[in-house]
C-alpha cells in the first residue's frame, strides 16, 4: 500500500466468495463496475455512458467495505480509500483542492475505483465559507468530478439466517473445526449479529481454543457458543425472510 496525504492506493485481495449473502448488491455492483468494463464496445456502439457513482448505504459492519474491495479485485482496478471527513479542511478552497488532486491520482492510475467511507460524516461537519458550507463545496465538487451523480444506490442491510451460515462458513474456512460444529445451529443462535460480529464471534472461538490445547488447537461447538453469548447483537433487529 502506498501512503500520500492520507488517500491510500491499494490492490485489494478480496473476491466475491469471501463475501456471504448479499447477492443483489453483488450482482448490481457486477452490473455497474465489471459488465461496462467488459463490454466497453456495447456501450460505445449505443453511444451511452456506464454509471460512474455507487452510493451504498446501512448499518455498520455489513460489507459495504468488503464489497467495494471486492468489486475492485475482481474487475482487477486500482482501489483509493479515503474517508469523507479527511477531505474536510478549515482553509479555503482546500477542501476542493483535495478532491481534485484525489481524482487526478485516480485518474492516472486507471481503471480505478475511489472509495469514500463515511462520506455521511461530510453531513456533520459544520463551519462556512462564505455562507456556503464547506460540507456542501465538497459534495459539489465530488459530483463535477464524477461527472455526473450516483447512479444507483444499493442498501446493504444485516443478513438473515442463511446468509449467517454463510458467513459462518466463510469465517470458519479456515480454522481446524471440530466435527460437532452446526453452521445451521450457529446461524439460528445469532440473529441480529453482522458479518462483522460473526467475523469477530469466530475470532474469539479461535482464540479460546489455542489457549485450552496450543499444539492442537481446534475449534468446538462450545467455544462459538460461549463467543456468540460475549457479543451484544450490532442490529436491533434484522430482516429474517
Ligand atoms: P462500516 O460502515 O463499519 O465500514 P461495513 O458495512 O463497511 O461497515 P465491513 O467493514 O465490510 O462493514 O465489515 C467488517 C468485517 O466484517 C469485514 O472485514 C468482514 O470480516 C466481516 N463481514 C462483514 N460482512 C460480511 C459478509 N457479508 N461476509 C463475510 N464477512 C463479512
Amino acid at each position: 500500500d502506498s501512503n500520500d496525504n492520507g488517500v491510500i492506493l491499494e490492490i485489494p485481495k478480496v473476491n466475491w466468495e469471501d463475501v456471504g449473502g448479499q447477492r443483489e448488491v453483488k450482482a448490481q455492483l457486477m452490473e455497474a463496475v465489471e459488465w461496462p468494463r467488459r463490454h466497453q464496445d456495447a456501450f460505445l456502439l449505443i453511444g451511452t455512458r456506464p454509471p460512474t457513482g455507487v452510493l451504498m448505504f446501512g448499518p455498520p459492519g455489513c460489507s459495504k467495505t468488503l464489497m467495494a474491495r471486492a468489486v475492485a479485485c475482481e474487475a482487477r482496478l486500482n482501489f483509493f480509500a479515503v474517508k469523507g471527513p479527511e477531505l474536510f479542511s478549515k482553509w479555503v478552497g482546500e477542501s476542493e483542492k483535495a478532491v481534485k488532486s484525489l481524482f487526478t491520482k485516480a485518474r492516472a492510475n486507471a481503471p480505478s475505483i475511489i472509495f469514500f467511507d463515511e462520506i455521511d460524516g461530510l453531513a456533520v461537519i459544520r463551519g462556512k465559507e462564505n455562507g456556503v458550507s464547506v460540507s456542501d463545496r465538497v459534495m459539489t465538487q465530488l459530483l463535477v468530478e464524477m461527472d455526473g451523480r450516483f447512479d444507483r444506490l444499493l442498501y446493504v442491510g444485516p443478513s438473515n439466517e442463511t446468509d449467517r451460515e454463510d458467513i459462518f462458513r466463510i469465517h470458519l474456512r479456515k480454522i481446524p473445526c471440530s466435527s460437532d460444529i452446526s453452521i445451521k445451529e450457529l446461524a439460528h443462535l445469532t440473529e441480529g449479529c453482522t458479518g462483522a460480529d460473526i467475523s469477530f464471534i469466530c475470532r474469539e472461538a479461535a482464540i479460546a481454543a489455542i489457549e485450552e490445547c496450543v499444539d492442537a488447537s481446534e475449534v468446538t461447538m462450545q467455544h462459538l457458543k460461549t463467543a456468540i453469548t460475549q457479543v451484544q447483537p450490532s442490529q436491533v433487529q434484522s430482516y429474517e425472510d
